[in-house]
């Protein structure tokens, strides 16, 4: 599934070359998870003007309104100058002056939405529940811990549940736990300040690095230039059942959460 390192990575494969792109055309395939939400052909005429990303959404913005993003499980976003029709799994083309903006998405999770505004209520329903950027100025320590003091879940589900901050998905959950030395089933309220401060640092480290790395671990994961863009995480943890853990040489443990796959090291993160 891409995570937020590789929405980001998409979002900078095409920004630059989208903008000052005026629509010629949209073409729809099969269903989406969500409809478009307007005609296809009132898109035409309207220009691109700015390609942002929030959570794992990307922002395309127009000069009226904008289009909402999401790559869902198994998305993907290509931008070329020229691209063939559609295949099987091409289920929407936004063509440009500057390029085909296509998306491709097996597993049909994915959607693009026109909005008439970031504030109108179609986006505050997509967006409007999704806490603080990860990678931004407002993901402060203080503000983090008060948040984790306020939920007794464990820590790795209120992290993967997105509405303290955004975007930290299965495996960066699990690989910012273990950078800070915290158990994934510790109650989020009984991590002291110093410690949500490093673990909020921790999260910053291994979603700045995946970024910068060009995406992670998934395997039909590329970006919008077609170039396979992902990389193998250098985990510590993370699908690494029974491995020795790279500090200590404990064998990596897995436990599931919420149906999602867990993993830790249990001499590394004692608590
Ligand atoms: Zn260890």
């Amino acid at each position: 599934m891409p995570e937020l390192p590789e929405v980001e990575v998409t979002r900078l494969s095409f920004a630059d070359r989208i903008v000052g792109a005026r629509i010629e055309q949209a073409r729809l395939g099969k269903p989406l998870r969500w409809p478009l939400g307007c005609d296809a052909a009132a898109l035409v005429g309207r220009t691109v003007t700015a390609v942002r990303r929030r959570g794992k959404y990307l922002l395309l913005d127009l000069d009226r309104g904008l289009l909402l993003v999401h790559l869902g499980m198994s998305g993907s976003l290509r931008f070329e100058a020229v691209l063939p029709g559609p295949a099987l799994h091409d289920h929407f083309d936004l063509v440009t002056t500057q390029g085909v903006l296509r998306l491709n998405d097996p597993r049909r999770f994915g959607a693009v939405v026109f909005c008439e505004g970031e504030a109108s209520a179609q986006a505050h329903k997509l967006l409007g529940g999704l806490g603080v950027e990860p990678l931004g100025e407002d993901f402060v320590p203080d503000a983090f811990h008060a948040g984790l003091k306020k939920r007794r879940a464990p820590i790795k589900q209120v992290l993967l549940a997105g509405d303290l901050v955004v975007g930290v998905g299965n495996i960066y959950a699990s690989e910012a736990l273990f950078l800070a030395g915290i158990r994934p089933t510790l109650p989020a309220f009984r991590i002291s300040r110093p410690r949500a401060a490093r673990l909020r640092a921790a999260i910053r480290e291994v979603l700045a690095k995946a970024v910068e790395k060009g995406g992670s671990t998934l395997r039909d994961f590329s970006n919008a230039q077609g170039e396979s863009g992902y990389f193998q995480l250098e985990a510590m943890v993370y699908d690494r059942h029974k491995e020795p853990c790279r500090i200590c040489g404990s064998p990596i443990r897995m436990i599931r959460q919420g149906q999602r796959a867990t993993y830790f090291c249990p001499n590394c993160q004692k608590g």
